[in-house]
């Protein structure tokens, strides 16, 4: 091990922004979005990855530390209201980002993250000193979250790409 890293950046130092809350695909902006939902929880059982939780006001988030998204739709198939856009449009614009709590950053050797990336979404930048930056792109990245929870530093957060 090298460089100069936290205990808590090995053991579970988190993410330090402020993670947007991010709603199950296909669905509208946050004003549109908790103006129309009902808050009834159907989406929350019928995703079969389980990463649907009951948020703030009962509405429905997206909870990337339980597991990815597959884009199924099975969330939008389970919503009794016409809240979720079709299919054949863009599920969201949510993208990765990676805290300062990354391992890599702080010189320790970690590609976690990149190896766990079907979309090949994460490139490293080398430093001197043994450090290597990730890096995200975000015209590859799909918004997954395969990446969150594999983390080891749990460095990496979802948020909406303004
Ligand atoms: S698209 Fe599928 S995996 Fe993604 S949140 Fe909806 S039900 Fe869950
Ligand atoms: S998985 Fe990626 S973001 Fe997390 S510590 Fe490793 S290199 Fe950094
Ligand atoms: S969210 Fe998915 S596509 Fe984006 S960097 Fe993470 S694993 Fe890759």
């Amino acid at each position: 091990m090298s460089g100069n890293i936290s205990r808590k950046a090995l053991f579970g130092g988190g993410w330090h922004g402020r993670p947007s809350t991010v709603r199950p695909p296909w669905t509208p902006s946050e004003s549109d979005f908790t103006d129309r939902c009902t808050g009834c929880g159907e989406c929350v059982p019928a995703c079969p990855q389980k990463i649907i939780v009951k948020g703030r006001a009962g509405y429905p988030q997206v909870d990337f530390s339980r597991g990815a998204c597959d884009f199924c739709g099975a969330c939008a198939d389970a919503c009794p209201e016409s809240l979720f856009a079709g299919r054949d449009s863009e599920p969201w614009n949510v993208k990765a980002r990676v805290g300062a709590d990354c391992l890599s950053t702080c010189g320790v050797t970690c590609r976690v993250c990149a190896e766990w990336c079907d979309a090949r979404a994460i490139r490293f930048r080398l430093e001197v000193g043994g450090r290597a930056n990730p890096e995200i792109s975000d015209a590859a990245c799909t918004g997954c979250g395969e990446c969150v929870a594999v983390c080891p530093a749990n460095a990496i957060a979802m948020e909406e790409n303004e």
